[in-house]
């Protein structure tokens, strides 16, 4: 699995702020890995994001699993 670059485009494109799970703060979690707050799983709109696209992601929920391309899960 291709994985994701952290630069500043990369950021920009991250939606995780407008998802029903987001844990309030952290961005790109798919690149940067999991976040360290308790996060509920109310639906992951990573499939929206055009990083999801353009690196071929598959997965969703990187906030709670961890970073794309960590092995699997
Ligand atoms: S795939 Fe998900 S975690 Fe990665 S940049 Fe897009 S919205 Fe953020
Ligand atoms: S990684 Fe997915 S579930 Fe987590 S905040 Fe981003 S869009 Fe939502």
């Amino acid at each position: 699995m291709a994985t994701v670059p952290d630069t500043p485009e990369t950021v920009s494109m991250c939606i995780c702020e407008g998802c029903p799970s987001f844990p309030g703060a952290g961005t790109l979690f798919c690149a940067r890995g999991k976040s360290d707050q308790a996060i509920v799983r109310r639906g992951c709109i990573c499939p929206d994001c055009q990083n999801f696209r353009r690196y071929s992601l598959s997965d969703g929920y990187y906030c709670v699993d961890g970073a794309a391309g960590e092995g699997p899960r």
